[in-house]
């Protein structure tokens, strides 16, 4: 039996939506942008898929602008509101000492951490970070120390972390950027499609979001900018109202628009999600009786993680090591960076967190989606046991302990 536990990775596309890219690509491949009627139906598909993204988090259809992913999200997000800044600063003071603040996390996906490190290395902000308390939870109270009125440019943290599944306090961060009268930006890749989402309620000026993780396909996704919310274009054109510009990807799109219908539907019935958050616990359960030295990374009291995931540290052995061993199973999951990258060094994430070291060298990410079933469970539970067994018989000592 083969078993797929790396949704967090990307997740198999619903055949609705590879539908709705195939017939996108077959019968409205004109430009969007075109007058002509070909191009008003490829025009069409568009608009529809925004209609569907909008509904899958409560937004209106004119406050998506759609882009090539959770990167490209992220990127004009944290760039389009640095440049606003940037515009509005100047205009009341010429020539500013210092550069802008954007406040952020260590845990953030490699997409934030690498821009942010970027801009500080050149100068270009001031990057501060929100220290984060037991189980890589993000400590809202610190924020507002942070906080430099006029000079603070953006609050950028994650909806839900992409190893842990940790859920951070968005509301408490969205008060605070309120009150202080800072933008706030959620990455929400990891969060949105699986978990319900409602814009009008919840405290963000933008939220990102990526197709390929809500069963759409890659290369699709968005992100939503608050009515009213001050966004600079990164790439310039006419297109999604001059926020992005480029020729729109209609198959990816109408697939992206196709996955949101679904998944709008899926989680209308709390039964759903409810259902993957049991497989979880189950898988959990069934490898910490049968492996006692593992530990779930992150935070575990009820609702405190995103109903898919599980991070379990396998002391002593390393993550790579396991996930061969998994894989000459059948059984497909993940380590985070780290292993993908054919380092061996632990995920940077699980140790800003403070998960020793020991921990994150051998630590798994297992991710369920709406297609995991029970027999899967079942059958990954035995696999991992299996594998953990063998490689503590051929290799007890091989990973020092740090
Ligand atoms: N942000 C988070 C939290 C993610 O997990 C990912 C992908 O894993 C991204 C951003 C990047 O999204 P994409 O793969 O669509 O570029």
């Amino acid at each position: 039996m083969t078993v797929y536990l790396d949704s967090n990775a990307t997740t198999q596309p619903l055949p609705e939506a590879i539908e709705a890219a195939r017939e996108a690509m077959t019968s409205a491949w004109a430009n969007p942008s075109s007058i002509h009627r070909p191009g008003q139906e490829a025009r069409r598909r568009v608009e529809l898929a925004r209609q569907s993204v909008a509904r899958l988090i409560g937004a209106r259809p004119r406050e998506i602008v759609f882009t090539s992913g959770g990167t490209e999200s992220i990127d004009l997000a944290i760039r389009g509101a640095l440049t606003a800044h940037a515009l509005t600063r100047s205009a009341a003071s010429p020539a500013p000492a210092k550069p802008p603040i954007i406040i952020s996390t260590a845990i953030e996906h490699s997409a934030v951490r690498t821009l942010l490190d970027a801009l500080s290395k050149r100068g270009e902000i001031e990057l501060r970070l929100i220290p984060l308390l037991e189980g890589g939870v993000v400590d809202a109270e610190a924020l507002p120390a942070l906080i430099e009125d006029g000079r603070t440019a953006l609050v950028n943290v994650q909806w839900a972390n992409n190893e842990t599944g940790a859920i951070h306090p968005i509301e408490r961060i969205g008060a605070i950027c309120r009150e202080r009268r800072v933008p706030f930006h959620a990455d929400g890749v990891q969060w949105v499609g699986k978990a319900p989402a409602d814009v009008k309620t919840a405290p963000f000026d933008l939220l990102s979001f990526s197709a390929h993780k809500f069963h759409g396909p890659k290369g699709a996704g968005g992100v939503w900018v608050r009515h009213g919310a001050r966004l600079s274009p990164v790439i310039n054109g006419s297109q999604e109202n001059g926020r992005r510009g480029g020729t729109e990807n209609v198959p990816g799109i109408a697939g992206m628009g196709a996955a949101a219908a679904a998944q709008t539907e899926w989680l209308a019935d709390p039964a759903n999600p409810a259902r993957i958050e049991a497989l979880r616990d189950r898988l959990e359960r069934g490898i910490l009786k049968r492996v006692p030295e593992a530990v779930v990374n992150g935070p575990t009291s009820p609702g405190s993680r995103v109903c898919n995931t599980s991070n379990i540290a396998f002391p002593r052995l390393e993550s790579e090591a396991l996930l061969i061993a998994f894989s000459e199973r059948g059984l497909s999951a993940s380590a985070g960076p780290a292993c993908s990258s054919g380092s061996l060094d632990p995920s940077p994430v699980l140790l800003a967190m403070g998960i020793p070291a020991e921990h994150a060298h051998g630590a798994i990410r297992f991710s369920l989606s709406r297609f995991t079933t029970e027999q899967e469970i079942e059958s990954a539970i035995d696999t991992v046991v299996a594998a953990v067994d063998r490689l503590k018989k051929s290799m007890p000592t091989t990973q020092p302990v740090a």
